[in-house]
This record gives C-alpha cells, structure tokens and sequence, in this order.
C-alpha cells in the first residue's frame, strides 16, 4: 500500500499549489493524477489572472477592497464576502511568487506586470502571459513541484474514498496505464479535481473535465455546494465550442449582430462587452433566438479595427484557433461566436482553508465551492482562486498531519475501499446489458444545455431531472465494448458517467428548486433575484433516493446586496 501524509488529487493549479505549500510546511506530499499535470485543463486558460496591482498606466488607484466589491457584485451578492476579502487580499502575494518563480508575465516597458482590462471589473486588473496565461503558470508550478522532487502518479484515476466513522484515511485509483487498482492511505486528501464541464453539451471543457471528483466526494458523503450555478461563457467559437477569451474583448473587441448593431448597448450602456458573463451569455443568446444572430446559431466579434500588429501581439493564441478552427484571419474577418457552459461555480463545500464536512478531506480550485463566485464568476478570478485557496489548503492539511504515519487501523479502512472498488469492477465486467455509455453521455450533455442551460423554466427542467432520472436507470443496463486492462477508455469514460449523472441530477434538482433568478441561474418564470427567500448557498447530501438539499446562509459581513447595473 502507498503511503504519504498528504495525497494530494490532482495536477492542475490547484493540485500543484497545494503540494509544493504542503512540501514546504515539511509534509510527505505526493499528486496523484489522472492526466500527466501538464495536460490539465488549467492549461488551456487564455486571458489572465486578477490581483488588484494598480499597474496599469491609466494611474488608478486599486485594492483589495475594490476588487472584493467587484467580485461579491459580480457573484450577484451570493459569494461569500469574507472569502472573497480573503482571496483579493492574497492576490497581490501569490502573483508576485509566481513572479519569482519564472512565470514570464506580459510587461509595460518600465518592467512591471501588465494588466487588461476584463468583465464587470471597475479596473483593469488582470494579468497575463499573452493569451496562453494558465498554460505558463501551469508550467512554472509544475517546475516548482518537480524541483522539491515531489513524488507523482500519472494516469492515477481515483476512484473511491476509504472513510470511516465520518474520517477519510485515502482512497482507491486506478492505474489507466495498466488497469491495477492501487491503495493510497494518507491522513490528508486534497481534491484539486476541477469542474464538471462536460456534463453539458456545448462545452469549451477539456474532454478529462467530467467532474469525477467532486463526484466521488459526493457519493462518499461530502456535502456539494451551488451546483445550480453553471457559467456559460459569452463567446466560444460556433461549432466546437473552442473558447474565444473575454481578454478578446478586454482589448476592446465588439460583438455585433446580423444587423450590424453593438446589440450590447441595450442590454449593459455602460460596461457594453465588458459587462458580467452571465448578463453577456444571455444577450447574445437573446439576439440569436429573436433572430438577429447568423444562422440562427451565432453573432460575430470583430477585432479587426484593432488592427492586426495588436492582435498578434496581444492574442496570438484566438488569431490562431480562429484560423485553424473556423477558417477566419481574425485581423480581417469577424469571428463567428455562441455562448458555451464554461464554468462550475458550485462544487464541495469548503471553507478558506479547504476543509470540507468530512474530516481528512480538503478541496481547492474548480472543484470546490469557498464560495468565492457565489452565483457567477467574474473572469480571472477563477486562476487567483486556484492559486490561493490551493495554497492555503495544502498549509492547513500539513499541520493537520504533522507527526501522522501509516497506522494498521488506517489500512483497514483503505482494503476495505479497495474490496468494494474490485466487486465493483468485476460486476461492470460480467454485466451484459443493450445499453452504450458513449450514447447515454450524449444524451445527458443535451439534456442539460437544453433544459437546465442559459435561459430556465419549470417544466422543461422537470423534464430534464426525470430525464436524467430515466438515464441513470439505463446506466445500470450498460455493458463495457473492451475488456482490455491497458488504457481501458472504454472503461473509465463509463466510471465517469456515474460521477455525472449523479451531480446532473443535483444541478437539475437544485435550479428546479431555486425560485429566483441570480448570476448565472435565469428562470424565466422568477425573473427576479428573491433576496429575502434567496440569499443563501444550496447544500446537497448524497442519499440512496438522490441528493437532499439544504441551505446555508451567504456571509454579508461588508456589503449589502444591491441591483447590479451594468
Ligand atoms: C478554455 C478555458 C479557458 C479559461 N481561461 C481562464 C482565464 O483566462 N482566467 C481564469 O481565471 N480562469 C480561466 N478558466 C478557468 C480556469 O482555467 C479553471 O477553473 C482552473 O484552471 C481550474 O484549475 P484546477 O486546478 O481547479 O483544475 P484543473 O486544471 O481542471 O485540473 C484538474 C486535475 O484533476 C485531475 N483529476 C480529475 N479527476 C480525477 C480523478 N478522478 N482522479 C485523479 N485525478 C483527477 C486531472 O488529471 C487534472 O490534473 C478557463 C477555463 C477554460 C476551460
């Protein structure tokens, strides 16, 4: 059996922040994954990373505060503030550690990091490595883990908590390389495991963003936080959902319709492209379905006034997906966009230093739910996040388990696991249903862009819940095409669906259930945010009949919840 004091689940910013911050506090730390780190989805992050600096030459003043203010405006009053203070507090720290760690920031000439300007944000605060900013921090994070030497197993898909007595002592991954199942006992488990994208049709997700962690958190008794709230980012490319960074906008971009309008001037005067993402989403999709789009599918963003030496320079990385995805020379054409899910601002509920409701488990990054975000999250805050609360996870795991080693009792708890894990996949391989998960998954990702998607409803999410209801039956009557125990897609694509349709049916429950519209949750039947009903996090338990919720009360301790205008 494996042993190291903290287990951290994981490779993306999230993960990695956590291991080197546990390492440094003396800990036995190792990342078990299941991509090779660099290939998570953190990576694919394009426009930047928020810290109140005051950089940019405009001269403005910036702080904490102010970036606390527009983060708990943006998150429409449902992030909790005192976390929110907590992480604009920090920013400015764990940027200039990057820094010094050999992020390669874009820069002014005077050398210091540059800032744009970006989504319902009253300054310009975001910093960023040209277009490809989670691609570099990534990769100086991952630098950092390996020069502390810190131990990790790849292609580690882990599969069951080993809890006992409302304690976690580890869990059961499976080694994809050579299908083994592998025990990990440690006194500390950290998930860095990222959002549930992919549980939704038209996804700018990587395909590995299943969400299996928060879902096996879940199915393991961790209470999961907001999963109603899914973000769609305004502009993915038409077609493949490839996306297209709001910096695209944040360098003076315009969104423009069949006829030719700056449609944005209705729906947000004053920040136009620049206003929140959820009140963006739903304008365009508003001028699609009343028939001002292209094709009925998409409107266009036009960067091509910028001229082309800015586009190069600044967003190089859209210049090229535009060109090789779309077929369009973004210095001379529009580029076709519709709103794709982006974002999963619920997640298992944590506190500021990533302690959940089950003890030995913490969480961090997109997975979890601080609640920072509250009902919708403001652009770059999602890689400050990452940072921040990975780090702050991976010091309070490590003085939990200071003097902790492997225990015989602790062991127990993990074989167990491990029995149950190996009936399991025994059972999948014998079973010899009609069902194909490849279909059921497509199925549920249509499901939810359809009926629990940009704009809701009651009846079409009662549909969607005992759709998914229907799906999970069907799921039982699956059968595996290979049987092969090396790289087994097959295999773990169908352990994947579980995780889904389980957190799908939490999401539907919980929109069904919230009767008011806030951030990125519209109900076209409560058009309204219901701040005297509303103003609170919806928690979900996991129960043999399905998810039952409860709420909890959003920390108001520094502003009161007005309209957002925009
Ligand atoms: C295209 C795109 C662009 C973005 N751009 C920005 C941006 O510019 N600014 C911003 O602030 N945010 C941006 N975001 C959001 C941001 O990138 C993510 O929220 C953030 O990087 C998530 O980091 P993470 O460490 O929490 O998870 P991830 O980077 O998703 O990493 C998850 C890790 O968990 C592992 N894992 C998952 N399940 C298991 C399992 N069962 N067993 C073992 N390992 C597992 C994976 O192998 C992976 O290493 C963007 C997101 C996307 C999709």
């Amino acid at each position: 059996m494996i042993h190291h004091q903290v287990l951290v689940v994981g490779g993306g910013l999230a993960g990695l922040r956590a291991a080197i911050e546990a390492h440094d506090m003396g800990a036995d730390v190792a990342v078990v994954s299941m991509v090779y780190p660099m290939r998570s989805h953190s990576g694919a992050a394009q426009g930047g990373i928020n810290a109140p600096l005051a950089n940019h030459p405009s001269g403005r003043d910036d702080n904490p505060e102010k970036h606390g203010y527009d983060t708990a405006k943006g998150s429409d009053f449902l992030g909790d503030q005192d976390a929110i203070m907590i992480m604009t507090t920090e920013a400015a720290a764990r940027i200039y550690e990057l820094e010094h760690w050999g992020c390669p920031f874009s820069r002014y000439e005077d050398g210091r990091i540059a800032q744009r300007p970006f989504g319902g944000a009253d300054f310009p605060r975001t910093c960023y490595a040209a277009d490809r900013t989670g691609h570099y921090i990534l990769h100086t994070l991952y630098e950092q883990a390996v020069k502390r030497r810190i131990e990790m197993y790849n292609e580690h898909m882990v599969q069951s908590l080993a809890v006992n007595d409302g304690r976690c002592y580890g869990f059961v991954a499976l080694n994809i390389a050579t299908g083994e199942l592998v025990p990990f006992q440690g006194s500390a488990v950290i998930f860095g495991t990222g959002g549930v994208g992919r549980i939704y049709g038209h996804s700018t997700n990587a395909i590995i963003n299943s969400g299996t962690g928060i879902g096996i958190c879940y199915q393991a008794g961790v209470n999961v936080e907001d999963m109603e709230f899914i973000q769609y980012h305004p502009t993915s490319l038409w077609g493949t959902n490839i996306l297209i960074t709001e910096g695209a906008r944040g360098e003076g971009g315009y969104l423009v319709n069949n006829k030719g309008e700056r449609f944005m001037e209705k729906y947000a005067p004053k920040a136009m492209e620049l206003a929140p993402r959820d009140i963006v989403a739903r304008a365009i999709q508003t001028e699609i379905d009343e028939g001002r789009g292209f094709e009925n599918e998409y409107v266009n963003l036009e960067l091509m006034h910028l001229g082309k030496e800015k586009v190069l320079e600044a967003l190089p990385g859209i210049h090229d997906l535009a060109l090789n995805f779309a077929g369009v020379d973004a210095t001379k054409e529009p580029i076709p966009i519709q709103p794709g899910q982006h974002y999963t601002m619920g997640g298992i509920e944590s506190n500021v230093d990533g302690e959940t409701s089950i003890e030995g488990v913490y969480a961090a990054g997109e997975c979890a739910c601080v609640s920072v975000h509250g009902g919708n999250r403001l652009g770059g805050n999602s890689l400050l996040d990452t940072i921040v609360f990975g780090k702050r996870a991976g010091e309070k795991a490590a003085k939990d388990v200071a003097g902790t080693r492997a225990s015989e009792s602790a062991a127990a708890a993990v074989e167990k696991a491990m029995t149950s894990v190996q009936r399991k996949l025994k059972a999948i391989e014998d079973k010899r249903g009609k069902e194909k998960h490849g279909i059921l998954r497509e199925e549920l990702r249509q499901n939810m862009f359809d009926r629990v998607g940009i704009f809701r409803d009651k009846a079409p999410m009662q549909e969607g819940l005992a759709k998914v209801k229907e799906l999970q039956e069907r799921y039982r009557d699956c059968a595996l095409n290979s049987d092969t125990k090396r790289f087994n897609i097959d295999l773990y694509r169908y352990l994947e669906l579980g995780a889904m349709l389980d957190l799908a049916e939490v999401i539907a429950l919980g929109a069904l259930t919230r009767e008011e519209s806030r951030g990125s949750h519209y109900r076209r039947d409560f058009p309204d945010r219901d701040d005297a009903n509303w103003l609170k996090h919806t928690i979900a338990a996991w129960t043999p009949q399905g998810p039952k919720l409860s709420f909890k009360l959003v920390n108001v301790s520094k502003w009161q919840p007005v309209e957002r205008k925009y």
